[in-house]
């Protein structure tokens, strides 16, 4: 049983902050900043990729409501919202991180480093991948 899994059952101690049916949220234990949750769902489902259709709408939901929640709680002046899948994910079990955020907090939007295309027809050719995977994946859902 994953960690996350674990808090579910009740078998692993959290700061819970929020639960309904389906989904349930709890303080990070090394956060960003105070008030720092991660809102999961409580089935075990890996990625955000994973997700069953039916609960993307119940998990953003109360992604939404976290993020006022967190927000006006913390007196933040606003949020920073983050899923990791796969690709530094240490929990396999998804995760929406609901952040506080204050301006000059140290977090400047992003935690990694940006660049712009090098070129115009770079940015072309990674639309196209993209647009094409778009493509390939509505085949698959027809
Ligand atoms: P990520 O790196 O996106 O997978 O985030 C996983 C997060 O889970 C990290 O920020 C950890 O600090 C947090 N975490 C790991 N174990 C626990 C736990 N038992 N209770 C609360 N947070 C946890």
């Amino acid at each position: 049983m994953c960690v996350f899994c674990s808090i579910v059952a009740g078998e692993e101690s959290a700061e819970i902050v929020f639960e309904d049916e389906r989904t349930m949220a709890f303080l990070d234990v090394r956060p960003l900043f105070p008030g720092h949750s991660l809102l999961i769902p409580k089935e075990h489902h890996e990625t955000l990729g994973d997700l069953p259709g039916a609960l993307v709408p119940v998990l953003f939901t109360n992604a939404q409501f976290l993020s006022r929640a967190v927000e006006g709680g913390m007196e933040a002046q606003g949020t920073f919202l983050a899923i990791n899948n796969k690709v530094s994910q240490s929990v396999p079990h998804l995760h929406v991180h609901i952040v506080p955020r204050r301006k000059k907090d140290g977090l400047r939007g992003f935690f990694w480093p940006r660049h712009r295309y090098t070129s115009a027809e770079e940015m072309t050719r990674a639309g196209d991948a993209v647009r094409g995977a778009v493509a390939a994946l509505q085949d698959e859902e027809r």
